[in-house]
């Protein structure tokens, strides 16, 4: 088991409300067509979901994070539960339901290329907020949303925390059309340049970031190699630029730089210094295998922006 500080106090108390899925991959010479049957090299399973990847980039990035939603009844939900724990997330809002577990099932062929078909599952029962729910939200400083929940899911978690004064940051992804009133709830947007091209129509991401400010106050677009962009409305959008590393593999690292730059958020930094010790978190990211496996704990984060 993976050790982990305690958060100080002071750590940002981030609230994930989304989606915990467990990835079952299995990695083939060529995949198989339809009716056809093919042995595989290797299979493994992986815990995952974009909520939960982002509660454990969170948490070890140094946020006091609370996870909230639901997994099955069967032998993937301990698993998922006890994997976000050991990276230090409260899972007491992670409630047990009578669904199977949301599965992400995942063929990687000989040539890395992968096809994937996503079962929500429990995820799928995420529609709303209990009172635990709710009380746990207020006791946050910053909301995590993404979209591999039922959209009133994220509708209704972002309008309790604009009543609770809580900061609402969503990742639109998977991208897909959005309601108005789900981005009137959003304080922060951080599409990737896909997402935001999706969502507006523009393939420039300050075009699209300027677009997307006609109705959310701050937009992050993430460029992968080629870094992020902050704007907000009034002022010219900033260009951060990624760190030159080697990229392995770059799975998650558009998650674990949303969680690690809540924390840099909610530690009060301003939002320029913020992209950079995120992308700092991102670079770590993709230079190991793995998702949340390959995300870094803040005292790395730190050693390598001193
Ligand atoms: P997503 O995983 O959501 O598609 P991106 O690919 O835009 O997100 O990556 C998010 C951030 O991760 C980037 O803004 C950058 O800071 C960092 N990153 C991604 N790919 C690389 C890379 N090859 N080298 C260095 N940093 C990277």
């Amino acid at each position: 088991m993976t050790s982990h500080p305690t958060p100080p106090p002071t750590a940002p108390r981030i609230a994930v409300f989304g989606s915990a899925n467990m990835d079952l991959v299995a990695y083939v010479p060529t995949a198989p067509r339809l009716g056809e049957t093919v042995t595989g090299s290797a299979f493994r399973t992986v815990p995952g979901g974009k909520g939960a990847n982002q509660a454990v980039a969170a948490a070890r990035a140094g946020g006091a994070v609370t996870m909230i939603g639901a997994v099955g009844a069967d032998a993937f939900g301990p698993q998922l539960r006890t994997s976000l724990a050991e990276s230090g997330v409260d899972t007491s809002g992670l409630r047990t339901c009578d669904e199977a577990s949301g599965i992400a099932h995942i063929v990687v062929d000989g040539q890395g290329s992968n096809s994937i078909i996503v079962v929500p599952g429990a995820n799928g029962t995420v529609t709303g907020l209990s009172a635990g729910d709710e009380q746990r939200l207020a006791a946050t400083d910053l909301l995590l949303l993404q979209l591999e929940i039922p959209l009133p899911g994220v509708l209704a978690a972002a309008r309790a925390a604009r009543a609770h004064g809580v900061r609402v940051v969503l990742t639109p992804a998977p991208a897909q059309p959005l309601p108005a009133e789900i981005l009137a709830a959003t304080d922060l947007l951080v599409p990737n340049e896909h997402e935001a091209a999706a969502l507006t129509g523009r393939s420039d991401p300050a075009e699209a970031a300027a677009e997307l400010l006609t109705t959310v106050p701050e937009v992050v677009v993430t460029l992968g190699a080629a870094g992020s962009l902050y704007a907000t409305r009034g002022a010219e959008p900033v260009y951060v630029p990624a760190r030159k590393v080697t990229a392995e593999d770059t799975t998650a690292a558009g998650d674990t730089f949303v969680g690690a730059l809540a924390v840099a958020a909610g530690e009060g930094r301003t939002m320029p210094a913020a992209l950079a010790w995120a992308s700092a978190a991102s670079a770590l990211s993709v230079q190991r295998r793995g998702a949340s496996a390959a995300m870094p704990h803040r005292e790395e984060i730190d050693a390598s922006t001193a």
